[in-house]
């Protein structure tokens, strides 16, 4: 079996005998340089500000994106979404759940996000952008420019979900001006689901989350940050996801973060390299690193994902809604080669009976 599918993804070797071990109990000042080191890490990781806090929540990627808007944004704020996918809608379902006032640049399938596109929002009353940097249901890669851009322009919070980008495509917190960056434990990071990260910048959180009440106490990044200082957590962190995120971590340090990311770009291009020609088509817009969306203008998506299974344990992942008799999605995170790329290439030609 072999998951080229965007979480969970194939894991490390170090990964998998990490899990085979007994978990330490963790009200210890062990465990607490482990949180320590692994945050200053991922600080690094993501170019964040000084004086960023790092929390860490036990929660799927969600939790932390809903916790992120909760505790940064009430009814007094106004703020843009862009919906150009399943995750950029989740934003917008987020805000509306919360009465939080927000208006969406939604994108249909195909569109890229263009900087003209912003410029109708432009002086028009908006406190903080919230947008996933590659909406991984599409694929897109959004021009980060364009949108740091405008928020300088208006004076926004930015609120970046990394989740589908973070160790895959640069992640510069300083240069785009992130206030806010979420990443979750089983994309890039190539770890077990159930560990979620949100950096702060010192602006959003002086300035917001001091000040908003967040109606959630599981969620309360003030009680958080208060023991994120001494390296824990409010409540029981998933021990075991925290210890392997320090050797991941670690592991990638040794090899460059930057170089990391550049694997990565030169496996997903040498697929779709490869791979393209008729009948199987990619998008025409800006792709991440981390997955090549296939587009099966027959409709037979679900065929070519079940036939993948079963003639290959090969896992491709589906789409849902719209998308789901049109696109299958390629991953290129976690631990595969060129060449378990350029093999799956091979067989997707010859599934869909060409040369
Ligand atoms: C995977 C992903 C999420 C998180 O989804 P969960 O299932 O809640 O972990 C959020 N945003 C993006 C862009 C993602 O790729």
């Amino acid at each position: 079996m072999k998951l080229f599918t965007l979480g969970p993804v194939e894991m490390y070797p170090d990964t998998l005998k990490l899990a085979g071990r007994p978990l330490p109990y963790f009200r210890t000042d062990a465990f607490s340089e482990v949180v320590l080191e692994s945050s200053d890490l991922l600080r690094r990781f993501a170019t964040a500000p000084a004086g960023s806090e790092v929390l860490l929540l036990t929660a799927s990627g969600t939790a932390a994106m809903e916790a992120a808007v909760v505790n940064c944004f009430d009814e007094n704020d106004k703020l843009l979404v862009i919906d150009g996918g399943t995750f950029g809608h989740r934003f917008a379902e987020i805000c509306a759940y919360h009465h939080i006032p927000f208006e969406s640049v939604v994108l249909p399938f195909g569109t890229a996000l263009t900087a003209d596109m912003l410029l109708p929002y432009d002086d028009a009353g908006f406190t903080g952008l919230l947008v996933n940097i590659h909406e991984t249901s599409t694929g897109q890669l959004y021009d980060m420019d364009a949108i740091a851009d405008f928020c300088k322009r208006n004076d926004l919070y930015l609120v970046a979900d990394a989740i589908g980008s973070f160790l895959a495509d640069e992640t510069d917190m300083i240069r785009h001006g992130i206030d806010v960056l979420i990443v979750s434990s089983q994309k890039g990071l190539a770890l077990a689901p159930g560990l979620s990260i949100v950096v702060l910048s010192e602006r959003i959180f002086e300035r917001k989350v001091r000040a908003i009440r967040a109606n959630c106490m599981y969620f309360d990044f003030n009680d958080y940050a208060v023991n994120a200082k001494r390296g824990q957590t409010p409540f029981t962190p998933a021990v075991g996801v925290v210890i392997a995120m320090r050797e991941r971590l670690a592991a990638i340090d040794e090899i460059g973060v930057d170089v990391c990311i550049r694997n990565t770009a030169r496996m997903a291009t040498a697929f779709r390299e490869r791979l393209c020609r008729p009948p199987i088509k990619i998008p025409s817009y800006k792709l991440s690193n981390a997955v090549t969306p296939l587009i099966f203008e027959a409709g037979n998506a679900k065929e070519m994902y079940r036939a993948l299974i079963e003639r290959h344990g090969i896992y491709l992942n589906p789409n849902g809604g719209q998308l789901a008799d049109k696109v299958l999605r390629v991953g290129h995170l976690g631990n595969l080669t060129l060449q378990d790329h350029m093999e799956l290439a091979d067989i997707l030609r010859d599934v869909c009976g060409h040369d």
